[in-house]
């Protein structure tokens, strides 16, 4: 496809030019069953297939210990935000939260309708250009649990480590990096993340969660906002997006071909590298914004001497085929969102194109 822009959107976000080629093929008649998989019964085996599928690749991929429960839910992590607290925080209890940014404060806030908060440690003071040192983390030890964001999509940090939190249960919103290079899953009770950056389209969220935290809520919890509830159907309690776990479940074998969670990291520290080398190369031309210890893999934020310049990069940049690289409107600055699915070919144009625009501006 010759004319396929250069995305860097931040999410929705690009996906493997493969698989919407062969989600093109399979969109009218899926498998020979006469229709589309659109227009097919959730609860049948041509569906069935496709959806635990997708659960077992993400076990796979994400070397999930037995003991955990893949679920696929809606509502976006935000959605989580709430069921969080609703499902797991208990009267009486406080939960901590590590305040890395603007998702986080989010998540703090949404926490904050349904008991009590603390923060274990925070970057506020700092703009958030860093994700707080290990050492830094204070919380007591009878925490309901302690929350962190692996990923700060906005403002491009991103925790370089997980801390061990023994008895603790760790919870982490890893919307915009999972799957991004390996973890270890055992570390966390929860692990939630919205597929639209990392994993597909929109539509499906996933949350791993350790089978004894699905437990009924002390307090009355709507049916859907429920974790038992998904769990004892696997997913299955109502109609689920069933799309939208289709194009997982192919980005998810694109991920495996491509060398599973390990290919992934070489791959995106190699596009990261393009650009942060850029960046410092500069010599002030190019500002990283997040300081160099918490820099993000997946999200590149960087600034320019004046909104003005900005402004010029971004048009001349749109001109060449570029797309999505305005900062978030509550931060500004610039941002190259490089997800798995970007390709390391998107980031070399990228790279050539900001020596270009310094070399004419500095
Ligand atoms: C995008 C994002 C969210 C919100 O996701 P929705 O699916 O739009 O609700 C939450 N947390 C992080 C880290 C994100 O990047």
């Amino acid at each position: 496809m010759a004319n396929r822009a250069y995305n860097f959107n931040a999410g929705p976000a690009a996906l493997p030019l493969e698989v919407l080629q062969k989600a093109q093929e399979q969109f009218v008649e899926f498998e020979n069953s006469g229709m589309s998989l659109m227009e097919m019964s959730h609860r049948g085996a041509i569906y069935e297939k496709v959806h635990f599928e997708a659960v077992n690749l993400l076990k796979e991929l994400l070397a999930i210990p037995e003991g955990y429960k893949v679920l696929f839910v809606q509502g976006g992590a935000s959605t989580q935000f709430a069921m969080i607290p609703m499902n797991l925080l208990r009267p009486g209890t406080t939960a901590s939260y590590v305040a890395t940014g603007s998702w986080a404060t989010k998540a703090i806030q949404e926490a904050k309708l349904f008991g009590d908060t603390s923060i274990a440690a925070s970057s506020e003071a700092d703009s958030y250009k860093r994700i707080p040192a290990i050492s830094e983390l204070n919380y007591s030890s009878d925490v309901a649990y302690l929350h962190l964001t692996s990923n700060e999509t906005i403002e491009g940090t991103q925790w370089s480590e997980f801390p061990d939190t023994g008895d603790v249960t760790l919870i982490g919103d890893m919307s915009s990096d999972i799957l991004c290079r390996p973890i270890d899953v055992s570390k966390f009770g929860v692990i939630y993340a919205g597929a639209q950056k990392n994993l597909g389209p929109s539509g499906v969220t996933i949350v791993i969660i350790r089978e004894d935290l699905i437990v009924k809520p002390s307090t009355p919890v709507p049916t859907m906002l429920r974790y038992d509830t998904h769990a004892k159907a696997d997913s299955l309690y109502n109609t689920p997006p069933t799309f939208a776990i289709y194009m997982m479940n192919e980005v998810l074998k694109w991920v495996k071909a491509n060398g599973g969670a390990a290919g992934m990291e070489a791959r995106n520290r190699e596009k990261a590298n393009l650009i942060y080398d850029i960046i410092d190369s500069s010599n002030g031309f190019y500002r990283g914004f997040a300081e160099k210890g918490s820099r993000s893999l997946m999200n590149v934020t960087f600034t320019l001497a004046s909104e003005e310049l900005e402004k010029q990069f971004i048009k001349e940049s749109e001109a060449k085929g570029f797309v999505g690289l305005k900062g978030h409107r509550s931060v500004g600055g610039l941002r190259a969102s490089i997800y798995n699915a970007v390709p390391p070919e998107s980031v070399r144009a990228l790279a050539e194109f900001m020596r270009d625009f310094q070399s004419r501006n500095a």
